[in-house]
């Protein structure tokens, strides 16, 4: 169990280290292809060593090594974050498909979190793109396509009336992403994770407004909450709807 574990968190990192260049050139509008990585600050391009997840933050000691610029501490995280995701995808459903499956959702999931924390926004070429992988690795793997359709539909509508009803609660890119969790969740799934990361965004929302950290005008990202609960509900969802269903039968 150790030795394909560590292949799936050596493949995060590697894989972090690349939606780390999605997070900051998407939204810039910039190519994520060319020009190949380099300092946003003094424009040197990076070298393999400098690409190496983590290890290179660490001995470059957070700066550029050439105009010493700090590196910012997002760029480990964004790698850390992404293996240990994909190490929990491996050790919920081990050497299958479907981790590869829930790895590839927990990539987009860490780009649309960390975009929407900083932007407030979605953007769509995101969405699309989660989409399409989350439509051809279904059909490839045989997955149940009504649970994802209707896990679409759901999440997508249930949105959309949220939006209309409370207008400002939350934007499009929301409703947008609500959809897309859907497919990958599927039904029943799909309401623990929107529910769950509704759930934790207002307790969040609620301390913060208590502790006057924010005021009540100011608002918070929905997206990386979502996330959240997309994450919990991939962990442990199965197992609640395990728990809850059976008393609704009373
Ligand atoms: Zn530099």
């Amino acid at each position: 169990m150790a030795v394909p574990a560590f292949l799936f968190a050596l493949f995060g990192l590697a894989v972090g280290s690349f939606l780390n260049v999605v997070i900051y050139r998407v939204p810039r509008r910039e190519s994520i292809a060319v020009p190949p990585s380099h300092c946003p600050h003094c424009g040197v391009r990076l070298s393999p060593a400098e690409l190496v997840p983590l290890l290179s933050f660490a001995w470059q000691r957070g700066r550029c090594r050439h105009c010493g610029a700090p590196i910012g501490w997002r760029y480990p995280a964004v790698e850390a974050l992404t293996g240990l995701l994909f190490v929990l995808a491996y050790l919920r459903f081990g050497w299958t498909g479907l981790a590869l499956y829930w790895s590839v959702f927990a990539a987009l999931l860490v780009v649309v979190a960390c975009i929407d924390w900083e932007y407030r926004i979605i953007p769509n070429v995101v969405l699309g793109a989660g989409l399409a992988l989350g439509l051809v690795i279904s059909l490839v793997l045989r997955l149940p396509l009504p649970a994802a359709a209707l896990g679409l539909a759901s999440g997508f509508g249930v949105f959309l009336l949220l939006a209309v009803a409370w207008s400002g609660a939350m934007g499009a890119g929301d409703v947008k992403l609500a959809g897309v969790l859907g497919w990958y969740l599927g039904w029943p799934l799909v309401v623990v994770g929107l529910f769950g990361g509704i759930l934790v965004g207002a307790l969040v929302g609620l301390v913060l407004l208590i502790t006057r950290r924010k005021a009540a005008r100011d608002q918070i990202p929905l997206g990386p909450f979502l996330a959240l609960g997309a994450v919990l509900a991939v962990l442990f969802g199965r197992e609640l709807l395990d728990w809850y269903l059976p008393l609704l039968r009373w």
